[in-house]
């Protein structure tokens, strides 16, 4: 199931939203302090964030600006004024949206899967290309009935990336997203653990999941022909 960082400090709003993500089928976690939100991003990444603006110990426009500067991760806005918004799509921020409150939980739900939905983070881990499987639980991934043979460090790599095909992810969010801190993983060695889940995944698929190295920022699983 996907989660959702519900990061707000007015209690009963993040009760309400939890209950209306919970009824659809996300996990939710609820995160009041903002200091605490930021150091808690730092360790997992979530899948999507509904950020408020105010809160205690570090301010929404802060914790984004943290977030953004090491992942990709979808962000929602919350703000109390609805003559905020403008200001913060003035400072682009990089949210994916912006939530004025009162809200209607509904909206917000529906809002969610559609940004969910733009960003490719299919529920389940989905890997977004109907030849390639990516089985969690066996940690197996398939491509057209054929077992790709990958070690778990590059198995937990084509995961993470393929929750994000078709945007860049950052080497820091793919170290976070080995979620471990496995020892043997560093920023440099992630380039050749890359490499290597590249050409595999080039060889099995006949280029039809391939991934994409941009330079300097990271690296972006593409998915070609969908046939
Ligand atoms: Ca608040």
């Amino acid at each position: 199931m996907p989660l959702i960082a519900i990061v707000e400090d007015e209690a009963t709003i993040a009760e309400i939203l939890s209950s209306y993500l919970a009824r659809e089928g996300y996990d939710t976690l609820h995160l009041a302090n903002g200091a605490e939100a930021e150091h808690w991003l730092r360790g997992v990444m979530p899948d999507l964030i509904l950020l408020d603006l105010m809160l205690p110990g570090m301010d929404g426009l802060s914790i984004c600006r943290s977030i953004r500067a090491r992942s990709e991760v979808p962000i929602m806005m919350v703000t109390a004024r609805v003559e905020e918004i403008d200001r913060l799509l003035g400072l682009e921020l990089g949210a994916d949206d912006y939530i004025c409150k009162p809200f209607s939980p509904r909206e917000v739900v529906a809002r969610v899967k559609a940004v969910l939905r733009r960003v490719g983070g299919v529920p389940g881990g989905g890997a977004g290309h109907p030849g390639l499987v990516i089985d969690e639980a066996g940690m197996l991934a398939r491509f057209q009935d054929a077992r790709l043979d990958l070690t778990p460090t590059e198995f937990r790599l084509l995961q993470a990336l393929a929750r994000r095909a078709g945007r860049v992810m950052s080497r820091a969010s793919l170290l976070d997203a080995l979620g471990d801190r496995n020892e043997d993983v560093f920023d440099r060695s992630i380039d050749s653990h890359v490499k290597n889940l590249r050409r595999k995944l080039t060889a099995a698929t006949g280029g039809a999941v391939v991934i994409a190295s941009i330079y300097g920022v990271g690296y972006r699983l593409e998915l070609g022909d969908r046939g």
